[in-house]
């Protein structure tokens, strides 16, 4: 069995893909499933959130993009989560704009990752809020997507971009790629503006809405200033409950996909 790669991907910022990138990879783990989150972000969050010091990483993702080191090489376990890490700092920013140079620059994540495809049962790609050169990496790289989505007034605005960047990777260079599931994040029930965009998203997405919804919860945002996955800062944490769900429906929607092959 290879890795199923998940990328976590929405150009909106602030919708909670890192914190759905650490916790998803906790609860997955939680499951006996091997992990192996990829911080495709300058700003570092998930390999800080997962408990490692980004000022103090030698090597990373950046390394890999360039083709300087191997995954293998740069590979770290994080400290508090039962998962592995790729992790990131601001010279990723740097990487993004050396890669533009680069023959096949596209594909370099996916590349790398295929060293590894075998020891992992997952693969999630923490990606920028953008869709420039990192992301694409990412979405190329993947064989399906999560969308993190806040029910507010334009949470839509902007994904038909996503969508028909993912509609032309899927014609040119990775034909598998899609949609795995649309998930509310930060959600809150009593608010009316979000029960009506939470309806709006279920005629747009019905296949693709998972079922579990994220509520905003203070425990999943104290959680990264412990370096610490809320399953681990505190299990019993309506956020990290939550998380443990979606894992549910992410594993059945997966095995589905590959039965389906
Ligand atoms: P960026 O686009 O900058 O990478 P992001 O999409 O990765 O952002 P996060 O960093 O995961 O979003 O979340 C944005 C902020 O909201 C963070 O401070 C995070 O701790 C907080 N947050 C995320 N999800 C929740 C939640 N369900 N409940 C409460 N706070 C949350
Ligand atoms: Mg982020």
């Amino acid at each position: 069995m290879v890795a199923f790669i998940l990328a976590i991907a929405n150009q909106k910022g602030g919708v909670g893909k890192t914190t759905t990138a650490v916790n998803l990879a906790a609860s997955l783990a939680k499951k006996g499933k091997r992990v192996l989150v990829v911080d495709l972000d300058p700003q570092g969050n998930a390999t800080m959130g997962s408990g490692i010091n980004k000022g103090n990483i030698k090597h990373g993702v950046y390394h890999v993009l360039l083709g300087e080191h191997s995954v293998k090489e740069v590979l770290l376990k994080s400290p508090t989560g039962e998962f592995d890490v790729l992790a990131a700092n601001r010279n990723l920013a740097g990487a993004e704009i050396e890669l533009v140079q680069e023959i096949a620059r596209e594909m370099r994540l996916k590349s790398a990752l295929d060293e590894v495809k075998e020891q992992y049962d997952f693969i999630i790609l923490d990606c920028p809020p953008s869709l420039t050169l990192l992301t694409l990496n990412g979405l190329v790289a993947a064989d399906g997507v999560i969308v993190p989505m806040v029910c507010e007034y334009y949470a839509l605005e902007g994904l038909s971009d996503l969508v028909s960047t993912l509609r032309k990777i899927r014609q040119t260079i990775n034909p598998k790629v899609d949609i795995l599931g649309v998930l509310k994040t930060m959600f809150d029930a009593r608010s009316n503006l979000a029960q009506d965009v939470a309806k709006q998203l279920e005629s747009h997405f019905s296949k693709e809405l998972f079922e579990t919804d994220i509520p905003r919860n203070v425990r999943l945002a104290e959680a990264p200033s412990h370096g610490m996955p809320a399953l681990v800062y505190d299990a019993h944490a309506k956020g990290a409950i939550a998380y443990l769900s979606l894992a549910d429906e992410v594993i059945k929607r997966v095995q589905q996909k590959q039965k389906s092959k």
